[in-house]
C-alpha cells in the first residue's frame, strides 16, 4: 500500500460494501436542501438541546449520510424540533425536516414532506 504520510483511523472508516449510503438519497428526495449542508456546525452551535446535552445534529446528520445508523435514534430523541437551527443555517437547510425524517426512517415508517 502507498504511504501517503497519514493513516485513516479505523473508527472513522466507512465500509462502502456494507454501509447503507443510499438511504440518505431517499431522504434527500423529500428534503432536497439536505444536500446543501456543508457541515459548518452553525446549527449545533445554536441548538438549545446541544447546550444542555451531548446531542449534536451535525454529527447525527453525518452519521446518517454515511449509513451509520447505530446510536443516532437515542440522540435524535433529544431534539425538540424547535427549528432554531434552521433559522441560522447559512445554506438554508431544512434541518427540522431532516431530523423528522431521520426519526421516521429509524422507526421504519415512510418519509414525509414537512
Ligand atoms: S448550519 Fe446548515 S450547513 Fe451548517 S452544518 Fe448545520 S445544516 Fe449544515
Ligand atoms: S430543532 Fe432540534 S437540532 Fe434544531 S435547534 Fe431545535 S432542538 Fe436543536
Amino acid at each position: 500500500m502507498k504511504n501517503w504520510g497519514y493513516k485513516i483511523s479505523k473508527p472513522r472508516g466507512i465500509d462502502l460494501d456494507t454501509a447503507n449510503i443510499k438511504e440518505f438519497d431517499k431522504l434527500a428526495e423529500k428534503v432536497p436542501s439536505a444536500k446543501r449542508c456543508l457541515m459548518c456546525g452553525a446549527c449545533s452551535a445554536t441548538c438549545s438541546a446541544t447546550n444542555h446535552t451531548d446531542f449534536n445534529f451535525r454529527k447525527c446528520h453525518l452519521m446518517f449520510r454515511r449509513g451509520q445508523f447505530e446510536n443516532i435514534s437515542e440522540e435524535l430523541d433529544k431534539c425538540m424540533l424547535c427549528g432554531k437551527c434552521k433559522l441560522v443555517c447559512p445554506r438554508g437547510v431544512n434541518t427540522r425536516a431532516i431530523i423528522y425524517n431521520m426519526r421516521i426512517f429509524l422507526n421504519n415508517m415512510d418519509y414525509k414532506n414537512i
